[in-house]
């Protein structure tokens, strides 16, 4: 946490939302020892669980109050959704393969989070149903943020934070809208598991090739 706050991370929200986390229940079992190191780890399906660091990067970005309505594009563990849902009004959290978000949500229904909606599909596209959103995290990399995704940005104060770039190196990118303007700033550079989808990487996603 000391280091944390070395690295830029001042929030105090976020830091108490991080304390507040227990970060060994969104990991594999193996792996639980390392829970508190302040790096990516395995989880199922060739994913990961971000760095603790960046999550809470992206969280201070966000600004959140405990007004807003979040989508969170990339459930993998759930640990993510669970930090914001400390920081936000509630959370809508999307993930395209059914086999993470099954024990995603078994996680959050057993920590008692009670404001994190999960969802199947392909955050690509957002999740327009619940839309529009005061913020939106994507938390994999992606070419450029989807034409749907701006549109279920709210216009009125919208923030969005988005690894975008290629898939080796992206930049995290912090967008603020307000009507007939739009903020970007760079929170420097990351690397994210790609977004597939349509409007994510064309690749061919291995876990679905036979
Ligand atoms: N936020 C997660 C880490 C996400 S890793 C956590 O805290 O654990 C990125 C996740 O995005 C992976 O689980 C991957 O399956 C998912 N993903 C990839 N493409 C997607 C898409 N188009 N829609 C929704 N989820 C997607």
């Amino acid at each position: 946490m000391l280091q944390l706050q070395k690295e830029g991370v001042t929030d105090e929200r976020v830091l108490d939302a991080l304390w507040r986390v227990p970060r060994e229940r969104f990991v594999p079992q193996h792996l639980q020892h390392r829970a508190y190191e302040n790096i990516a780890l395995p989880i199922a399906s060739d994913q990961t669980i971000s760095q603790p660091y960046v999550v809470a990067r992206m969280a201070q970005a966000l600004r959140l109050t405990s007004d807003d309505h979040v989508l969170e594009v990339g459930t993998g563990s759930g640990y993510g959704a669970a930090i914001l849902a400390q920081l936000a009004h509630d959370v809508v959290t999307i993930e395209l393969r059914p086999e993470l978000s099954g024990p995603a949500q078994a996680r959050l229904r057993d920590l008692a989070y009670s404001n994190i909606r999960c969802v199947v599909g392909d955050g690509s596209k957002g999740w327009s149903a619940l839309g529009p959103y005061d913020a939106i995290a994507l938390t994999a990399a992606t070419p450029s943020v989807s034409p749907s995704q701006w549109e279920q940005l709210s216009e009125q104060g919208g923030r969005l934070v988005a690894p975008v770039g290629d898939l080796n190196e992206q930049r995290l990118l912090i967008f603020r809208r307000s009507p007939g303007h739009l903020d970007c700033r760079s929170l420097g550079s990351v690397r994210f598991v790609p977004l597939l989808g349509v409007a994510g990487f064309n690749i061919l996603d291995p876990a679905r090739m036979n």
